[in-house]
């Protein structure tokens, strides 16, 4: 199985402040990199200078019982110890005033990924409000005793399945910009049981399955709680079997079970017999707003499985898919038991 994400690959997800402290010290390491190879090529020079200049100055005028090798000898020591302590001293200072410059450099990348992270929560907050209330009025519209003309009922339809669409991007954006990129600390978990939560989400995709024949099942599996938090354990099953279900073809199956692993490990499995997912496409699908096939179960957002590696994350777990086209398609979080 493709394990994409792993706690320690969080290199390409860090919060702005993780990806600003990494940045800043790479550029340390590489500014102190070409200063060590600067100080070494000259002090290489000047020791050689220096000896040649101390031998040629002082070699007539040694008394005659002086030994003269061990004269130089000591000599050359002492020169190496001097450039070697400079060395030193201008490596030390040039990573301090490097880690100070990377810092200044890159203030104005930290900040634009903070205003962009900002403006996203704040449009998605914004558009909760008038997204809910277009909702409301469709749906009293629809359900109005007067009967609606079927083109306008159509219409409305169409207009209710956007905006129900629109709000869930909405949700989705606004989670990716304020849930925590790192792991939570251990007292913010929580030990959720897995049963519950996939009773409850299966039963709210049963009407969705139902429409299209689906056989949505919960495998029999032992009783296994794992420390989450409740509500995005519920956003981690409902994307994967969500998911399962929107792309999973008429009269297909669904499936989600459970195991304890050895190590303290639980492992979720949500499985359908769907169209899968192209080799290609594989590497991408936990990215935002990757689509990789828009011709099936159209509608979504590309964010849902982003939010899945999110959740497993702050959780100090991770996820992987497995999938192949025409043979359906695997994802496994793996959480730690509670
Ligand atoms: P979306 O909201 O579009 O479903 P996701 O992030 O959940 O976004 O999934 C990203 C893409 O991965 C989907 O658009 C789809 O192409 C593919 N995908 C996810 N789950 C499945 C699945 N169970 N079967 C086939 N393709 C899937």
């Amino acid at each position: 199985m493709a394990r994409i994400s792993k706690p320690s690959a969080a290199s390409a997800t860090g919060s702005p402040s993780d990806l600003f402290r990494r940045a800043r010290l790479k550029l340390t390491g590489l500014y102190v990199l070409v200063m060590l190879v600067v100080t070494l090529l000259f002090s290489v020079s000047l020791y050689a200078n220096l000896r040649t200049d101390l031998h040629e100055s002082i070699r007539g005028s040694l008394r005659a019982d002086v030994d003269q090798k061990l004269f130089f000898q000591e000599r050359d020591s002492g020169i190496l110890e001097d450039l070697l302590l400079a060395d030193a001293v201008v490596l030390a200072i040039s990573a301090a005033a490097g880690y100070a410059f990377a810092g200044y450099a890159l203030r104005p990348i930290r900040t634009v990924l903070a205003n962009q992270e900002q403006f996203a929560a704040d449009a998605a907050h914004e558009l909760r409000t008038p997204l809910a209330v277009m909702r409301t009025q469709v749906e009293v519209q629809l359900r109005d005793k007067e009967p609606l003309p079927a083109k306008a009922r159509a219409t409305l339809q169409s207009v209710l399945d956007e905006v129900n669409g629109l709000a869930r991007m909405t949700d989705h954006l606004l989670i990716l910009a304020r849930e925590h990129r790192t792991a939570l600390p251990p007292e913010r978990l929580e030990p959720v049981d897995v049963a519950a939560i996939a009773a409850q989400t299966a039963a709210r995709l049963r009407p969705a399955a139902d429409a299209k024949r689906i056989a949505l099942e919960i495998l029999p599996s032992p009783p296994l709680r794992v420390r989450a938090e409740e509500a995005g354990f519920t956003r981690i099953l409902g994307n994967l079997m969500g998911n399962a279900v929107k792309f999973a073809g008429a009269g297909g199956r669904v499936s989600v079970s459970w195991s304890a692993e050895p190590g303290g490990e639980a492992r979720v499995v949500v499985r359908d017999d769907g169209p899968g997912i192209a080799e290609k496409d594989l590497p991408h699908v936990f990215e935002r707003f990757y689509k990789a096939d828009r011709a099936h179960g159209g509608g979504g957002s590309g964010l849902g499985l982003a939010i899945v590696k999110r959740f497993a994350e702050q959780y100090g777990g991770s996820v992987g898919i497995k999938s192949a086209p025409g043979k359906g398609t695997d994802v496994t979080v793996r959480l730690k038991a509670a």
